[in-house]
């Protein structure tokens, strides 16, 4: 049958078991899928012209009903400090951002899974621009493709991504499917093989997603909780009104049984002076999590053009810390990394999809990069 006109299948849509069961109605053996799969995530082949253990006849058949989509890359700029950010164009011209940190035991990348975002959280910038749409499979999972091409090999063989975090543009668990598919591929040692101790998922805190979730997959959890009690976490994680802390907690508590990936929870907490910063917070964030088994990170707010935020004192964030650290809890603060080229934490593609000022800011970009 023509398929003329009909847009290919990507076939970097797919995991290990969507291209199997896919191969398999086309009356191919399952073997067939771990080539494609390892031709595609592996050798990071760009056409299946490159994948020649699969034999010309099947290949021509593929042709003509998938091809390898991947995202444009539109600018890559890398920070004195070694980290990374790309912006990346998708087909239908949206743009969506990541990030890579390099750090001196591992290298994380940031990914993005949905263009703009609907949680609207009052400090971060991906809010102001709105939820335009879920990312597909092959768009997720074409970051940390795109990622790998282009960062140079350790000279130690050690891998140059080690780490995933699902904590750029968008609300992970509100693109359910595709993205366990795509960490699925992050996981899976014909793809990318990655531990499931360093794929970690950062949610705002979709309860009835997190119990989804751990049917599903195992992997990471970072809970963005920002707030030590309902009336502050309302105003700055507005889905909180829908899932309040109490309800969340109890979420973690069954999420981290049973399984060995899942010791403790990240809870994120970003440092907003004079909000949630003062010493009264912390000991009311102690209460909160008492008896979870979690690790705080402290994340020093970064400011985009019009907040009303301020970020932390370093002393402020440092007696933050004491507190926590004093009443017995894991606690780490978030170096900074990558300011000099806006790559850090919740101010990715604010700039590039906001939609009335779209073409603007792509000329300007475009000069810069010229
Ligand atoms: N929607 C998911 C993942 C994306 S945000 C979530 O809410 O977890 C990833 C992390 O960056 C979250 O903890 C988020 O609260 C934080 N963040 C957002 N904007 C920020 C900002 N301006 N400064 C510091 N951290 C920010």
């Amino acid at each position: 049958m023509s398929q003329a006109g009909a847009k290919k299948i990507n076939l970097l849509d797919m995991s290990s078991e969507k291209m199997k069961a896919f191969l398999q109605e086309r009356g191919e053996k399952p073997f067939r899928a771990t080539q494609l799969i390892k031709w595609l995530h592996q050798h990071q082949a760009e056409s299946l012209d490159q994948m020649t253990n699969i034999s010309k006849a099947m290949r021509a058949n593929l042709a003509e009903i998938a091809e390898i989509r991947l995202p444009e890359v539109v600018l890559d700029k890398a920070s004195a400090d070694g980290t990374h950010k790309w912006v990346l164009r998708l087909a239908d011209g949206n743009c969506i951002e990541m990030v890579f940190i390099p750090e001196s035991d591992r290298g994380t990348l940031c990914v993005s899974s949905q263009v703009g975002c609907a949680l609207d959280c009052t400090f971060c910038s991906t809010a102001r621009q709105g939820f335009s749409r879920n990312l597909t499979v092959g768009e997720i999972i074409g970051q940390l493709w795109i990622a790998k091409k282009t960062l140079q090999p350790d000279p130690l063989g050690n891998r140059v991504v080690s780490n995933v975090v699902m904590m750029g543009m968008g609300e992970p668990l509100l693109n359910f499917e595709n993205v366990i598919d795509a960490m699925s591929l992050m996981l899976d040692d014909n793809a990318y093989g990655l531990s499931k101790r360093r794929v970690t998922l950062s949610t705002s805190g979709v309860i009835p997603a997190m119990d989804r979730m751990r049917e599903r997959i195992d992997v990471s959890l970072a809970v963005s909780l920002h707030a030590p009690n309902d009336e502050l976490r309302d105003k700055l994680v507005p889905v909180n009104k829908k899932y309040p802390i109490k309800d969340l907690i109890a979420a973690c508590h069954r999420f981290l049984d049973g399984k060995a990936a899942r010791e403790h929870i990240t809870m994120e907490y970003v440092m907003l002076d004079g909000v949630n910063d003062s010493d009264e917070h912390a000991r009311e964030l102690i209460q909160t999590l008492k008896g979870l088994s979690v690790k705080v990170n402290l994340i020093p707010f970064n400011p985009f053009p019009e907040t009303r935020y301020k970020r932390s004192s370093n002393n402020r964030i440092h007696r933050f810390y004491e507190i926590l650290n004093n009443a017995g809890m894991v606690v780490m603060t978030r170096k900074t990394r990558g300011d000099d080229i806006d790559a850090a934490c919740g101010q990715l593609a604010g700039q590039v999809n906001d939609r009335s000022r779209r073409t603007i800011h792509f000329a300007k970009m475009e000069q810069e990069t010229s």
